[in-house]
């Protein structure tokens, strides 16, 4: 069963994972300076100004989503903190979740649900563009929001306030990330007054929902706040310098009782849970391991994604229908394709995916992370409407199986528009790593990397229209020739004919699939490598329930069926599908009832779509 088979073979990535984890710690235990981390992270990000997206789809987004929040007005921004200050507030209403409102009902109008949630993610989106581009005007923004921001600062802000714990968080964010990405002096003092105002609307620690429920809240709204996710943002402003209470205060909010205590010990306690926020909290438990050294931390953070992968997503990388996530043995993700279209939330949860497989694939070195990573990038995010200017922004990717479209939100300004920026920014240093002995290669994309190699400066150049072809052409340019390794990202469903050149001619290393290929050389000005991937089409079952519900996957690509279906489908024509030209976007199978033509995800308009298929074996 190819169900059967994956769930193997991500057992067997779950363990390669902890054996190059035991490897990293053996080499670099005691090379490594490590003044503010206690854990151990052989890998390190690029900043963000030293990857240039190149032009391709991912700049494209990252393109619109800077220019739409470099032209968004301030007032409007600022209009719900300066209202609930009692001061006055020009500008119109931003609409949606974003006003205060007393239209707010949790059983039915979201207008006015969380007023001002998401300021902090467009401040942090904005910080980070600025030190992607070196935009003046957009450094100018950030640090005119942060003091238009400061005296609006009260803890009257957060009387009758749903979520203070989901909003600080936000806020935190993006006050450090001024700071530290937009050079702004003020944000340290701006957070502690910020900090100073919700504490006395935080609990003693991090309530899970079903705590929240407990407490009788007097509406089901202030069940939901997300205090378990406050450490990862908690411990940056520590790390940056904000202060030892934060070090403090993200400790207090670890939730260890009921989430990562248990996660540790290998218990799945997913189910049940609200979906992209428990994956955002991994990213808390990976705060705890490189700021405490904490190995339960890392546990935590290392069993939830293997839990994740294996039990609760679907062939696109994506995770949680209805944002919720589901017991295994259920064929609760099968029934889903009936009763949702609301399959994925997409923007948040790419973000949320994107930080974790980072944090993991710098602590492991494991480049199944990256391929993990690569599949939400290509059937997820990079198929999701452009926010607009209004705020009308792409929540949910759909895969009912009845039928689905792409669509946009119902509310204005939700929380994935906060969470796209702040990932669209992040593409670029989610492409490479680096390490001391050279470079990785993480994601096949038009990028160019710069950084100091020993005593001169190199860049590495990519080329490609991965994954509608499947392979890249690096560049490299040197003031110096220069000794140190490239490590290309093999991925795991890569076949044996799989090849990689250096100025055309083959290199011999082992190329093992799962694994990075290291290639070590002199590099000089004008080397070329040349990575060319084999990948067949297979097919994955929704869940292990529904064997006979599956999804096409071609290398890293969900195909999507659109056009008429064919009454009955056969394996055997969905694994012969054949892409119909070298570099296309589109895909054709022949069944006995007809042809089928199947595309990508970021390809699909405004057609229906299917994804998942009743096959006949
Ligand atoms: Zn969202």
């Amino acid at each position: 069963m190819i169900q059967h088979t994956r769930r193997t073979f991500l057992k067997v990535g779950a363990a390669a994972a902890l054996a190059s984890l035991s490897q990293a710690r053996t080499a670099h235990a005691t090379d490594e300076p490590h003044t503010m981390e206690a854990g151990i992270s052989p890998l390190s990000q690029f900043n963000y100004g030293e990857v240039e997206l190149l032009e391709g789809p991912m700049r494209q987004q990252f393109d619109a989503n800077h220019a739409l929040f470099l032209a968004l007005d301030e007032d409007m921004l600022l209009k719900p903190f300066r209202e609930r200050a009692g001061q006055s507030a020009p500008g119109d209403n931003m609409g949606g979740w974003y006003d205060n409102s007393k239209d707010f009902d949790p059983h039915g109008s979201f207008h006015g649900f969380i007023p001002g949630h998401s300021f902090g993610q467009y401040l942090s989106g904005l910080a980070r563009a600025y030190a992607v581009t070196g935009s003046k005007p957009t450094q100018a923004k950030v640090q005119r929001l942060v003091r238009g921001f400061a005296p609006t600062i009260t803890s009257k802000f957060y009387d009758e306030y749903h979520l203070p714990a989901y909003t600080f968080d936000k806020t935190n964010c993006g006050l450090i990330d001024a700071h530290e990405f937009a050079g702004d002096q003020t944000a340290f003092d701006v957070l502690n007054a910020a900090t100073d105002a919700v504490l006395p609307h935080l609990p003693r620690k991090a309530l899970a929902r079903s705590e929240q429920y407990a407490l009788h809240q007097k509406d089901e709204a202030y069940c939901w706040d997300e205090t378990y996710t406050l450490p990862e943002n908690l411990f940056l402003a520590y790390r940056r310098g904000a202060g030892d209470r934060y070090r403090d205060l993200a400790v207090r909010f670890l939730e260890d009782d009921l989430y990562f205590g248990p996660l540790s010990e290998g218990q799945n306690v997913l189910p049940g849970e609200h979906a992209y926020s428990h994956v955002n909290a991994f990213s808390s438990a990976m705060q705890a391991y490189l700021v405490l050294g904490s190995e339960k931390h890392l546990r935590a953070a290392s069993n939830g994604f293997d839990f994740l992968r294996t039990t609760q997503s679907f062939a696109t990388g994506g995770w949680g229908p209805d944002e919720l996530f589901r017991k295994p043995g259920s064929g609760e993700m099968g029934a889903s394709l009936k009763d949702s279209h609301s399959s994925f939330e997409t923007p948040c949860g790419a973000y949320g995916h994107f930080k974790i497989t980072r944090y993991l694939l710098r602590v492991t070195r494991d480049s199944r992370y990256g391929d993990s990573m690569e599949r939400i990038l290509y059937n997820t995010i990079l198929g999701a409407r452009p926010l607009k200017e209004d705020g009308t922004s792409f929540y949910y990717s759909d895969y009912n199986n009845r039928y689905a479209a792409k669509g946009y939100y119902k509310d204005k300004w939700p929380c994935c528009s906060g969470t796209f920026p702040q990932l669209t920014a992040d593409y670029g240093i989610s492409s490479y790593f680096h390490d001391r002995e050279g470079i990785y290669v993480n994601l096949y994309t038009p990028s160019r990397a710069t950084w100091n190699q020993g005593s001169g400066r190199v860049t590495l150049t990519q080329r490609t229209s991965y994954p509608y072809n499947l392979s890249s052409q690096i560049d490299v340019t040197a003031d110096n020739p220069a000794t140190f390794t490239i490590f290309l990202r093999i991925p795991a469903w890569a076949g044996p004919k799989t090849t990689v050149a250096v100025n055309g001619r083959r290199v011999s290393t082992d190329l093992q699939p799962g694994r990075f290929a290291r290639i070590n050389s002199t590099w000089k000005q004008g080397d070329r490598i040349e990575v060319e991937f084999e990948a067949k089409t297979t097919l994955e079952a929704v869940d292990p329930q529904h064997p006979d519900m599956v999804a096409p996957v071609n290398g890293p690509l969900a195909l999507f069926a659109t056009g008429l279906l064919p009454a009955s489908i056969q394996r055997t024509a969905l694994t012969k599908a054949e892409q119909i030209s070298k570099g296309s976007d589109t895909w054709q199978a022949s069944t006995e009832a007809g042809s089928l033509t199947l595309k990508s995800f970021p390809s699909i308009q405004d057609e229906l779509y299917r994804l998942y298929h009743p096959v006949e074996t």
